[in-house]
């Protein structure tokens, strides 16, 4: 089993929970939680109980959000390497109403700070990495570095290109093996209109010439996975770099659960397509997606981001096998 490396976001979550979004000048009393969060950590605590020897590469604040950080990845298991920042750790405040819509407002804090340079310096840490897995909550460069750090080592460099409104430049494109987009961040990433939705058919259906417009930026080796939410996900080795598959577009479903709580499960798919990715061995990529499929699917059977990660063996009970 080798090792994944996430490079990315710790944020502190408080999260308040109202009958309605709070109006400018308005004052409400909703029920208060906190919690970690961060798409990094959330991935990284994925790829960590899915399975792999983890390492997560972050900036953290020297406050009670940069302890916090340091004691859940410790009790995970999770090698953490933080630059310490004179900011505050990430935060991020979240209201959610009676019909689960939310407003959000992150503070990138530390994360905003995560440097190029303190890439460089975990050299050692991304060398020994079989994955290397970040998103677009850290500066450009840093992100860059960290995909060019992996293909420079042999490893994979998987990139989920998250949030939507995050640019993605062509000199990222370049240095990707691993894609994946939600619906919105495929649909920004076509450049249309940011937030459009593109529904499971369409994409089923591709619009082929923009899609080859769009992977010819990639690296010739690149793949692209858009998760679909309850759809499931579309695979797509636009250039027949088929990684074990037979198909070079196909489309795989999503488990059938009992959805109560969908926030995190990009994050659950991408820590655990990492984590299998990182077993190596020559299972085609298809059974990998599947596996960080079921692994996104029993996440949502729960509430909460890191916190709803499952364990290998929740897998394995749920599902008959992992
Ligand atoms: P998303 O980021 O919403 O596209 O979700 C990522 C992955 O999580 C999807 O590709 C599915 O495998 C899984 N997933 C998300 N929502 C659900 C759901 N309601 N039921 C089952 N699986 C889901």
């Amino acid at each position: 089993m080798g090792k994944v490396v996430v490079v990315g976001s710790f944020n502190v979550d408080h999260v308040w929970t109202t009958p309605a979004l709070p109006r400018a000048g308005e004052t409400l009393s909703g029920e208060y939680a906190t919690g970690p969060g961060g798409k990094g950590f959330n991935q990284a605590v994925a790829a960590r109980r899915a399975g792999a020897d983890t390492a997560f590469v972050c900036a953290l604040g020297d406050d009670l959000g940069g302890q916090l950080a340091r004691s859940l990845a410790a009790a995970d298991g999770i090698d953490l390497r933080d630059q310490r920042s004179v900011r505050p750790t990430g935060t991020a405040g979240i209201y959610v109403d009676g019909e689960g819509r939310n407003s959000i407002v992150i503070g990138a804090g530390a994360n905003a700070e995560l440097s190029e340079d303190f890439i460089q310096a975990q050299r050692d840490t991304l060398a020994t990495a079989a994955v290397v897995l970040a998103q677009l909550e850290s500066p450009p460069d840093a992100v860059l570095a960290a995909m060019r750090a992996a293909r420079a080592g042999g490893a994979v460099a998987l990139l989920n290109p998250a949030p939507a409104n995050a640019t993605v430049t062509a000199e990222l494109k370049a240095a990707v093996d691993i894609l994946t987009p939600n619906e919105t961040e495929f649909a920004a990433l076509l450049a249309r209109h940011v937030g459009e939705r593109v529904d499971g058919d369409a994409i089923a259906a591709l619009d082929q010439a923009r899609l080859h417009a769009f992977c010819r930026e990639l690296a010739p080796e690149a793949s692209v996975v858009v998760t679909l939410g309850a759809s499931g996900c579309f695979v797509s080795h636009p250039a027949g770099a088929l990684r074990g598959d037979e198909s070079a577009y196909y489309r795989i479903p999503a488990e059938q659960v009992r959805a109560v709580d969908t926030t995190g499960a990009g994050d659950a798919f991408n820590g655990a397509l990492a984590a299998s990715l990182a077993e190596g061995g020559d299972a085609p990529f298809a059974t990998r997606v599947r596996f960080a499929t079921r692994y996104a699917a029993l996440s949502t059977e729960r509430h909460g981001a890191a916190a709803a990660m499952p364990r290998r063996s929740d897998l394995a009970e749920r599902f008959g096998a992992a």
